[in-house]
C-alpha cells in the first residue's frame, strides 16, 4: 500500500448532509452557509473579522490591492517576502504591480527578521510572512519590526488553520491574515479560504470587493422593502472572489474536526521526532517555543535528498518538497543569490507523509527507510 504525502480525510456523510441542505434549499452561492462558516471561524479563532473566499490566492491578491489603493502605494513599491513558499505568495505581490524583494529564512524556514530588516528600503511598504508548515518561526520579531518601521504585515496563513502562538490563534496581530482551505491543506474543502482583517473598515470593503464592488447594504435595504433588487450601488472595480455555500458546508465539517486532526498531526510529528532525533545526517526543522503548530508539515533536511526521495518512491512512499526556492523560477531569478540559506534548504528539505491515514507503524517503516538511504 502506497503512503502519500497528503490525503484529505473528508467525513463523507456529514459533508453530503451539508451539500444536501444547500441543494434542497436551492441556495449554493454567497450567503447562507458562507455566513455560518464566517461566524464559526470567528468564534473558533477569536479573530474579530472573517470573510469566506474562493481561495487563499485570491485573498492574498485582495489584501495587496486593498492596501495599495488605501495607502496610496505606487507601482514598483516593495514587499519583502520569502523564496521558500508556494508561488501564490509572490504572484499576489506581482498582480498589483508591486515588487517582491526576497529576504532569507532562518532555521525554522520562515523569514529571518535580521535579513528582513537589512532589506528594508524607502520603498518598502509591507512584509508578507508565511508560517511554513504551521510554525510561527520568528513572527513576533517580524511584527515588532514592522511596527517600528511603519510597514504593513500580511500573514499568509495557508498552513496555519488551528495554529496558536502564546495560546492565541494566529492572525490577531497582523494587519491581515489569509487562510487556505484547499483540498490538501490541513482544513480541507475543495477550494476556499478566509481573509481576516484587523480593522472593521477593511473587512467591510473586502465584502464589496469580493463581489464585483457591489454594495450589498443598498441591496439588503431594498430587498427587505421587497423591491428594487437591482438598485444596488457599485462603488469601485471589484472581483469575483467570494466563496460559496457548497464549499462553506465542507468547511463547517472540517472545522469541527480541525483540533482533533491537528492533535493527530502533532502526534505523528512526535513519532517522527522520536525515531529521527539524534540520527546523524538528518536535521529536523525546529518548532518555535510557545507555538502550538497545526503541523501541516513535518520537514527534515538531508544532504542526498533527491536520492532518498527516489528510493522512497520505489517503496511506495511519496514525500514532498515545500518548497523549491522561488528564485530558481525564471520569473523570480532576479533574486537568485540573495538568500543563500533558502537556496541551501531548497535542495535538502523533505516533507514526510502527514495525514489521518498514517499510522505509527507507517512512521516506523518510513523512518527505517529514511535511515537506510541517508548518506
Ligand atoms: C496553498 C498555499 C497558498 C494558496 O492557497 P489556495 O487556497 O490554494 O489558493 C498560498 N500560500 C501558501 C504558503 C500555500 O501553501
Amino acid at each position: 500500500m502506497a503512503i502519500q504525502l497528503f490525503v484529505p480525510n473528508f467525513r463523507v456523510e456529514e459533508c453530503l448532509e451539508q451539500v444536501r441542505e444547500c441543494l434542497e434549499k436551492g441556495w449554493t452561492g454567497l450567503g447562507f452557509k458562507t455566513q455560518q462558516i464566517e461566524e464559526e471561524w470567528k468564534v473558533y479563532t477569536g479573530l474579530p473579522y472573517a470573510h469566506f473566499l474562493a481561495s487563499n490566492t485570491v485573498g492574498l491578491h485582495l489584501a495587496f490591492h486593498m492596501f495599495k489603493t488605501k495607502y496610496g502605494w505606487n507601482d514598483g513599491d516593495e514587499v519583502i517576502t520569502t523564496p521558500l513558499t508556494f508561488v501564490s505568495t509572490n504572484h499576489a505581490i506581482m498582480y498589483e504591480g508591486l515588487t517582491p524583494v526576497f529576504a532569507d529564512v532562518d532555521e525554522s524556514l520562515c523569514l529571518d527578521p535580521a535579513d528582513v530588516e537589512r532589506k528594508i528600503t524607502a520603498k518598502t511598504r509591507a512584509v508578507i510572512f508565511v508560517g511554513l508548515g504551521g510554525n510561527v518561526g520568528q513572527y513576533d520579531k517580524i511584527r515588532e519590526l514592522c511596527e517600528r518601521h511603519g510597514i504593513k504585515l500580511i500573514l499568509d496563513a495557508a498552513h496555519m488553520a488551528g495554529s496558536r502562538n502564546h495560546g492565541k490563534h494566529v492572525g490577531h496581530d497582523a494587519d491581515v491574515a489569509i487562510f487556505s482551505f484547499q483540498a490538501v491543506k490541513n482544513m480541507p474543502t475543495a477550494d476556499s479560504g478566509m481573509i481576516c482583517f484587523r480593522e472593521e473598515e477593511d473587512d467591510a470593503r473586502a465584502r464589496k470587493l469580493c463581489w464585483l464592488g457591489i454594495n450589498k447594504d443598498t441591496f439588503a435595504r431594498t430587498t427587505t422593502q421587497g423591491a428594487y433588487k437591482w438598485m444596488y450601488d457599485v462603488e469601485e472595480v471589484g472581483f469575483k472572489y467570494h466563496g460559496n455555500s457548497i464549499m462553506a458546508g465542507l468547511a463547517l465539517v472540517s472545522l469541527k474536526y480541525l483540533d482533533r486532526d491537528n492533535a493527530y498531526r502533532r502526534q505523528l510529528a512526535s513519532w517522527y521526532e522520536e525515531r529521527l532525533e539524534g540520527v546523524d545526517q538528518i536535521k529536523l526543522v525546529p518548532m518555535t517555543k510557545g507555538c502550538e503548530s497545526s503541523r501541516h508539515l513535518f520537514q527534515v533536511r538531508i544532504k542526498n535528498r533527491d536520492q532518498v526521495m527516489m528510493a522512497l518512491h520505489e517503496h511506495g512512499i511519496f514525500p514532498g518538497v515545500h518548497y523549491r526556492d522561488n528564485t530558481e523560477y525564471r520569473m523570480y531569478e532576479y533574486g537568485k543569490g540573495t538568500c543563500p540559506r533558502s537556496a541551501a534548504a531548497s535542495s535538502e528539505i523533505l516533507s514526510m507523509p502527514m495525514h489521518m491515514g498514517v499510522t505509527r507503524a507507517d512512521v516506523d517503516t518510513i523512518c527505517d527507510l529514511l535511515i537506510r538511504y541517508i548518506a
